[in-house]
């Protein structure tokens, strides 16, 4: 399964109302298409804006609705906190405060915290009875988890998610909330202490730079119960990502993860690590999910020609790769978890291409990997469908009825 994160587009007039996958020139995609069974899919449903997250989830064949609780879990998983069912997790920012306002959400966008992450782990273990567990991630980043009695994740952010304002008070949504409130209350205040005088904050003071004196919590989620793939499939699988998120999906989900050396979530990605680790992979693997980010990412960012550029010269020929190694054991799936148009930005609900090609497959007119692929087979699906097609098309559903 190859996910080309936010690929989905719509018509944009500077390039004759095409969209990028219209306009970039991709063979090996469009190998996929000409070759295989296409349509279009509403990842979630018609009309409903995914999130990366939600979206995975429902085209791996889990019901975003009953598993997602909120981001913490996924982040917390992604940055390798070997979470359990019932912890509470957060996302967590280094941000600045003064005159207890927050100036910079992201500490000036602080690179390493690993040592500052270390002293807060060190220094703050446990509050009323409950398990501290805390761990950096990527840049500013930062996972926080609770691991006890009586907590809930009905709270809400400290991240006023703006400048120059303080930060909210974590406020119990609920009265079973009240005791996870206190205990947050307590942990930021002791990680205050621990980063008043960190070194690693006097020398970035001597640097000239804002210093990393607190922490912004988000996204309170609690980890859900869900089912290993494996035992939901029977088959045994691996995710190539480099995205926390997307890895976070895979831990909670019981799959292997990789993340290739020089795989980023942007536009300089080494897509050529993520083939060899895909073709790797491929040998002792039932499924892999091979994803794919910086599309969306150049979308957030507006930039049509780049998304056009890195279709054509990154992504195709990484796939090309990939093809090589793909045998008669295995489908192919190409698609998308959500479409990001360069117009808006943002994730939007406009269906996704889908091309599906293996051994045995019917195959339609379509003949290239576009928002177009609803002339094809499948017509318009869900993504809740997605994996109940797949698996059939290798013989692996059980029949309904006699
Ligand atoms: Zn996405
Ligand atoms: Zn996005």
């Amino acid at each position: 399964m190859i996910i080309l994160d936010g690929v989905g587009d719509r018509p944009i007039k500077k390039i004759g109302k095409k969209t990028p996958l219209e306009k970039a020139n991709t063979p090996n995609l469009d190998k996929i298409a000409k070759n295989g069974i296409n349509g279009i899919m509403d990842p979630i449903s018609p009309g409903t804006r995914p999130g990366s997250d939600t979206a995975h989830l429902s085209l791996l064949g889990y019901k975003p609705k009953e598993t997602y609780r909120g981001r913490g879990p996924f982040e917390a998983a992604g940055t390798g906190i070997d979470i359990k069912e019932n912890d509470i997790c957060f996302r967590v920012n280094y941000a600045t405060k003064k005159d207890n306002k927050i100036i910079d959400r992201r500490a000036n966008r602080i690179k390493k915290t690993k040592e500052i992450s270390k002293s807060i782990k060190n220094n703050i273990k446990n509050i009323e009875g409950t398990e501290i567990i805390f761990k950096d991630s990527t840049a500013h980043r930062a996972a926080l988890v609770l691991r006890g009695e009586e907590l809930s994740d009905k709270i809400t952010r400290s991240d006023p998610k703006e400048t120059n304002k303080p930060p909210e008070k974590m406020e119990p949504l609920e009265k079973d909330a009240e005791k996870t409130a206190r205990i947050l209350k307590k942990f930021i205040q002791r990680a205050e202490r621990v980063l008043k005088n960190h070194p690693a904050n006097k020398k970035r003071k001597k640097q000239n730079k804002l210093p990393a004196n607190t922490l912004l919590l988000r996204g309170a989620g609690k980890t859900p119960d869900v089912q290993n793939f494996q035992k939901k499939y029977g088959l045994k699988g691996t995710i190539i990502s480099a995205t926390g998120l997307i890895q976070g999906i895979g831990k909670i989900i019981g799959l292997d993860v990789v993340q290739p050396k020089g795989t980023t979530c942007g536009y300089d990605s080494n897509l050529n690590n993520k083939s060899k680790a895909t073709k790797k992979a491929l040998k002792n693997n039932d499924f892999v999910l091979l994803h794919i980010k910086g599309g969306d990412e150049v979308s957030h960012d507006g930039d049509y020609k780049k998304k056009i550029d890195f279709l054509e010269n990154k992504v195709d020929s990484a796939i090309g790769n990939v093809l090589e190694s793909i045998n008669n054991r295995f489908l192919t799936i190409l698609t998308a978890d959500h479409s990001t148009p360069i117009s808006i930005k943002d994730h939007s609900a406009d269906p996704v291409p889908l091309s599906i090609m293996g051994e045995g497959t019917r195959t339609d007119e379509v003949k290239s990997f576009d928002e177009n692929t609803y002339q094809g087979g499948l017509c318009r699906i869900k993504g809740k469908n997605l994996f109940p097609i797949s698996l059939d098309l290798i013989n692996k559903t059980h029949k309904f009825g006699a």
